[in-house]
């Protein structure tokens, strides 16, 4: 049996019934990256000895029949913006290449609770900022499915080293699309949670009132099992939502049971501002739910086309702020020749910060400046009611809306690097999603003529992730374009 053909849940159950070692699934694992890793560059830090001991322990506590956590024994990465105790936790910053985390994060701290084995961390464009991993301080991943190409990002190793199947689930990050791109660049699937019913307790913060962490799978079961892990309340994340207010599901029941009399929003003129290969991608993926029975609502979200220019204000503004502790002293990169104090700040953080954290930082600081911060700002928040406004009124009148997670399929590294404006732009189906901060999921829908994958965007209400995983499986159950592989034997680096 090839076992990296297997689902995160299927060597899961397999593992759980001593059928299949979890010593032998880690060793495929570490076989796969050692083959492709040259070529895909995705983990920042990989822990073989330790993965090893690890799944050697699981075997051990399995043959001698205890119970096991939900994923007993599955090699699984994380993004490199959480924290963990082993290996360094570097968010792809020079700043933070040599930071050890003295704590887990909470989500880190779950899977380890669940039995999970952690093979390494994930490359990401330095503090998750960006949309293509280009910005990672530390190395350039390239997408599995062309090597050319970016693997998207900011998510870009996780998606990565899914596609190459070197894991089995991986965890990312999105505050502005940064699970669901990447996704949808490299053909798995990716799902944003509702923000607050994931903790965010030890991910290294961007944009905290956009930050939310998710699962990037195969499928989407491996979604609905991963948040049976990661999800619920906290006491360490204030942000996370109180399970008496909103119980946490069983994301996984029901998975396989179609929702009747769907209702599906969906915004024509969005879908028809994407490109060609992708715009008859969606198009076809809402049909095979219309043949399902489905039923597609025009709506109307005027103040979408508002989120980009609010989301760059709001999510720079609150960067600045959350920068502002990497300063040279308490920890981080130091500069070595400071000839003052002020130099103490100024060159450790001009030496160590790449452009595009640099160029945040100034945005956000200059919106949030007396004088700017009600043009700009406060400007900015009211956009982003408006938007939640949008999201609500859509609600009364679907179940989901759907539109592509792109305009484009992945781009040719290199191509948008010179034009922050334009990398930007391509965030446009994504950003609205987590500054109305409902859940989203991307799936893999098809390919265009290059043969590189398009991922489908379903966007449910708050807190319905439940439902929204059962209609991301009724397209699954219908359709395989999650279970085709990139051929990583052609690819070659130009
Ligand atoms: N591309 C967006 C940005 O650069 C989103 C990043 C993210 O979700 N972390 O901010």
């Amino acid at each position: 049996m090839d076992l990296l053909k297997l689902t995160c849940k299927e060597l899961r159950d397999k593992i759980a019934v001593g059928s299949i070692k979890s010593t032998d699934a880690t060793e495929a694992i570490f076989s796969q990256i050692e083959k492709h890793e040259p070529q895909i560059a995705a983990f920042i830090s990989t822990f073989k000895d330790d993965a090893l001991a690890k799944a050697k322990s699981i075997d051990e506590k399995i043959a001698a029949d205890e119970k096991s956590g939900l994923l007993a024994g599955v090699p699984i990465c994380v993004k490199d913006n959480m924290c963990t105790t082993f290996g360094p936790t570097s968010c792809a910053s020079k700043m933070l290449e040599n930071f050890h985390s003295p704590y887990n994060a909470t989500v880190v701290e779950k899977l380890l609770a669940a039995d999970a084995v952690i093979i390494g961390k994930a490359n990401l464009d330095e503090f998750a900022m960006g949309s293509s991993t280009e910005n990672s301080g530390l190395q350039q991943t390239f997408n599995p499915w062309d090597t050319r190409c970016v693997p998207g990002g900011s998510s870009g190793g996780s998606a990565a080293a899914m596609a190459t199947k070197m894991c089995f689930a991986a965890l990312g990050s999105d505050t502005g699309g940064s699970i669901r791109q990447p996704a949808s660049f490299c053909g798995v699937v990716g799902l944003k949670p509702t923000y607050g019913r994931v903790s965010r307790f030890g991910l290294v913060a961007y944009g905290s009132s956009l930050d939310q962490i998710g699962p990037i799978t195969s499928d989407v079961a491996d979604a609905a099992l991963m948040m049976n892990v990661i999800a619920g309340k906290d006491e360490n994340d204030s942000t996370s939502i109180d399970e008496k207010t909103v119980p946490v599901s069983d994301y996984l029941a029901g998975i396989e049971n179609d929702i009747d009399k769907l209702k599906i929003g969906i915004v024509p003129e969005f879908i028809a501002a994407a490109d060609p290969d992708v715009r008859n991608k969606i198009e076809e993926a809402i049909d095979c739910y219309r043949n399902a029975g489905s039923e597609i609502i025009e709506i109307k979200m005027p103040y979408f086309d508002y989120s980009i220019a609010a989301y760059y204000l709001l999510a720079t503004a609150e960067a600045s702020s959350n920068l502002a502790r990497y300063d040279g002293v308490h920890y981080g990169h130091r500069t070595d020749s400071p000839a003052d104090y002020v130099e103490v700040y100024s060159k450790s953080r001009n030496e160590a910060f790449g452009a595009e954290v640099k160029r945040r930082i100034m945005l956000g600081t200059y919106a949030l400046s007396s004088g700017y911060y009600d043009a700009y700002y406060l400007k900015a928040l009211k956009v982003r009611n408006l938007i939640r406004g949008d999201f609500t009124k859509a609600f009364e009148k679907c179940d989901c809306i759907m539109m592509p997670v792109s305009p484009t399929t992945a781009f040719k590294i290199g191509e948008k690097t010179a034009d922050p404006l334009q990398m930007y732009m391509a965030d446009i189906y994504t950003i609205a999603v987590n500054l109305a901060g409902v859940p989203a999921v991307s799936l893999p829908c098809g390919f265009d003529a290059n043969k590189l994958p398009i991922g489908l965007q379903i966007i449910a209400p708050a807190f319905e992730e439940a439902k929204l995983l059962r209609i991301a499986r009724m397209f699954e159950k219908r359709n395989d374009y999650h279970l085709e592989q990139p051929n990583l034997t052609t690819n070659k680096h130009e």
